[in-house]
């Protein structure tokens, strides 16, 4: 029997997973536009893989692959799926990848229907998570959380479904430094989602690592004025975006999305800067989403490790910044560098081999971005 989250995270960080709908689209089991998981059930074995590729790094929870897996958002792929369909599939596939190294698996629900206002189909709703959470009751999940909400209103009626299953809740929102999709701030929405009664609150994907960290420390302020201790999660996108921060649609907004972000995603050597700081913070739960790759997951593994006590699974291929085995390598040759040290890699300018791309899109450079620099 492993240990459950709420242990987990009494004792220590916690390793959540990376991107899964994003990276299978990237290997051509996902169609980039409704970004549904059909491949559960059309190609399991990449599912299982992928999965596989985040235990192996360090994960300690798995998240279902049931992303916009409602029956409202099922209607593409080689046929119509059923939410209950994917949702089983998915159970079973990352419950199967957790079992071999005794991780635990979070049943993951996401925007379905859009509120109207006044809530006049809030029943809609209410009825698209009760159908996927009789999945995650069905197949004991060791916890829930909702994921790319950008509307406190959703998550409230979501967390409502969700605490029904007497398991432990995790509440996750899409947001940036100018609050929900309505306006709602940075920190009325933290206090109204603690007030649910959930037991970690945080945020997740829209918005890269930076900006993630910055809401959640205003996540921690307001929390502490309100006298509310729930746990904390931060599971950022991990492409770099600082001049979409303010925009409700994040990352979605810039003009590279989907097809030419790759310049923008984080290094390495970033996701251990972010697992430092979020640990700094304190962050209970540190993942990612969209465009973080198991290698990223690793990285924050690896940086945490002492902290943690855990030694992941990858270890005997991986040594945080190459260790001794990097020392063996004709690469230290070049620049006389020792290139198997933390020292060496966080102190390099890393350059993008692209001397007519600019940093950051026309546009947002036209609109004055102030060019704020974090992880420095
Ligand atoms: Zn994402």
């Amino acid at each position: 029997m492993s240990v459950g989250i709420l242990e987990r995270l009494a004792k220590g960080p916690v390793v959540g997973d990376g991107s899964m709908v994003f990276t299978l689209e990237k290997r051509g089991y996902a169609l980039a536009g409704p970004w549904t998981t059909e491949a559960v059930v059309e190609y399991p074995e990449a599912v299982l893989q992928l999965h596989r590729e985040f235990v192996r790094a360090g994960a300690d929870v798995l998240q279902t692959a049931t992303f916009f897996s409602s029956d409202s958002k099922l209607t593409t792929g080689k046929r119509d799926y059923t939410s209950k369909e994917i949702n089983d599939a998915a159970c079973m596939l990352a419950r199967k990848a957790a079992d071999e190294n005794a991780c635990l698996v979070c049943g993951s629900i996401s925007p379905a229907v859009p509120l109207d206002s006044g809530r006049k189909n809030q029943h809609l709703l209410a009825a698209e998570f009760t159908k996927q959470c009789n999945v995650y009751r069905e197949h004991r999940m060791d916890l829930v959380t909702c994921e790319f909400f950008n509307n406190i209103e959703e998550v409230e009626i979501c967390a409502v479904e969700m605490k029904k299953l007497n398991i432990p809740v995790s509440l996750s929102m899409r947001l940036g430094p100018g609050g929900d999709e309505k306006g709602v701030s940075v920190e009325e929405c933290a206090v109204r989602m603690a007030k649910t009664g959930a037991d970690m609150i945080g945020t997740q994907c829209g918005y890269d690592i930076n900006t993630a960290l910055n809401v959640m420390s205003r996540f921690k302020s307001a929390l502490q004025e309100a006298d509310l201790r729930p746990f904390l999660s931060c599971q950022p996108q991990g492409m770099l975006c600082p001049e979409v921060e303010q925009s409700p649609a994040g990352y979605i907004a810039l003009q590279e999305f989907p097809f030419a972000v790759e310049p923008r995603i984080i290094t390495r050597i970033e996701a251990h800067q972010f697992a430092r700081k979020a640990y700094e913070l304190g962050v209970n739960y540190i993942g990612g989403c969209c465009g973080f790759e198991s290698h990223h997951i690793r990285s924050i593994a690896q940086e945490l490790q002492s902290e943690r006590g855990i030694v992941p699974p990858v270890a005997d291929k991986a040594v945080p910044f190459g260790g001794d085995a990097l020392k063996l390598s004709t690469v230290n040759e070049f620049h006389n560098g020792n290139r198997s040290t933390r020292e060496y890699w966080y102190n390099i300018n890393k350059g993008s081999g692209r001397p007519y791309q600019s940093a950051l899109t026309e546009a947002a450079m036209q609109t004055g971005y102030p060019g704020r620099m974090y992880l420095q």
